[in-house]
């Protein structure tokens, strides 16, 4: 059977737009965690170009063919290991390279020695872009310090407040839901809580805000101080738990990196606990820490500034001050 070709009456050929658009993101650092991200975003279709670069080249390469040889089960996407001259195109930048403790070293020699690195790693990135989104996850030691590297790369970008940001209390308050839930009876998606403040020890609960359909946690029957308190250092505990019986954590920290990268790229204007620059919220300036933030294309598009209880905030003062002694100790 003949195929009819349907043309305009004026013969005109009809230019399509591209069926999808190119979205690019770039994954500075291949470890358990940038590779994890990377096959993450890769299985869940979320960008249309997936490159990784790291100093250690051969595994990089490594990473990215074994994701590759998987790209016939999968949304078609591109993925490579390539180098900083690939920024040049980048919707998102995330960056998960970094140095782990060595022993004798102390939290404050490893803080200067990351922002060293990632001083280095902005440096190269803003060679080649100043539209990327730049998402901070590197975070040198379970006690901290992801929100000072935030304020570090934000420093050193020279770019816009809302376009450099760190994932914050994002996967802590994954396993603060996860947790929560559990305790409800209820799935982790339909239990609405978060923290704030540093992504580490002095987080805060929002447990005023926290809620099952609206209904605050404290009216339900099972509602237990304890119960919210163990959640709550459990959480806490979460990451070292982790890392004493794996080695490391990369695959909750990985699904929150596919979901933010894909807020931006969908300019979904999600909100998720992000850790940015505060600019007089609750009082609070010139530190990184995590507040909940609309995200889309452009980056973070709004801070919002809920109601806190007298409690909760000055707790978040607190964790403000514990960032910015640590902020004040590097010399940027
Ligand atoms: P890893 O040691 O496995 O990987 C780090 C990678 O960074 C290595 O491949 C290394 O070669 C690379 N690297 C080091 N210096 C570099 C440079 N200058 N340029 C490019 N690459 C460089 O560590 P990991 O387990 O993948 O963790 C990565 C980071 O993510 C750590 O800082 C970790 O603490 C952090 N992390 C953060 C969260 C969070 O919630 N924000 C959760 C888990 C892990």
């Amino acid at each position: 059977m003949a195929v009819k070709k349907m043309l305009p009456k004026n013969n005109k050929k009809i230019l399509s737009p591209p069926l999808v658009e190119t979205t690019r993101v770039v994954v500075v650092g291949t470890g358990f965690v940038g590779s994890t991200a990377a096959y993450t975003m890769m299985v869940q279709g979320v960008a249309s170009e997936i490159i990784l670069i790291d100093v250690n080249k051969n595994k990089c390469e490594g990473e990215a063919m074994d994701l590759e040889h998987g790209l016939s089960f999968v949304k078609q996407s591109r993925v490579w290991a390539g180098d900083y001259s690939d920024c040049k195109d980048a919707d998102v930048v995330v960056i998960t390279a970094g140095l782990g403790q060595k022993p004798g070293q102390t939290r404050l020699e490893l803080a200067a020695i990351n922002a060293k690195i990632i001083g280095g790693i902005i440096e190269q990135i803003r060679h080649y872009t100043d539209k990327a989104v730049i998402l901070m996850v590197t975070n040198p030691l379970v006690t901290n310090p992801l929100d000072v590297m935030t304020y570090v790369a934000l420093k050193k970008s020279g770019l816009p407040n809302y376009q450099v940001f760190g994932t914050g209390t994002t996967l802590d308050s994954s396993r603060f839901r996860y947790l929560l839930a559990q305790e409800f009876g209820v799935a982790p998606d339909s239990m609405a809580a978060y923290l704030i403040g540093e992504h580490g020890d002095s987080e805060v609960p929002v447990i005023s805000h926290a809620n099952l359909m609206g209904e605050n946690i404290t009216s339900f029957k099972e509602y237990d101080q304890k119960l919210v308190d163990d959640a709550y250092n459990h959480t806490k505990n979460a990451a070292q738990e982790v890392i004493c019986k794996k080695g490391a954590t990369y695959y909750a920290i990985a699904l929150a990196i596919s979901r933010i990268v894909r807020a931006i790229l969908f300019d979904e204007d999600h909100v998720f606990p992000l850790s940015s620059l505060l600019t007089g919220q609750y009082g609070l300036n010139d530190v990184c820490l995590s507040l909940p933030s609309v995200v889309g294309r452009t980056g973070i598009k709004r801070v919002l500034e809920v109601k806190l209880n007298d409690e909760e905030l000055q707790k978040l003062r607190q964790s403000a001050k514990i960032i910015s002694e640590t902020i004040k100790s590097i010399k940027l």
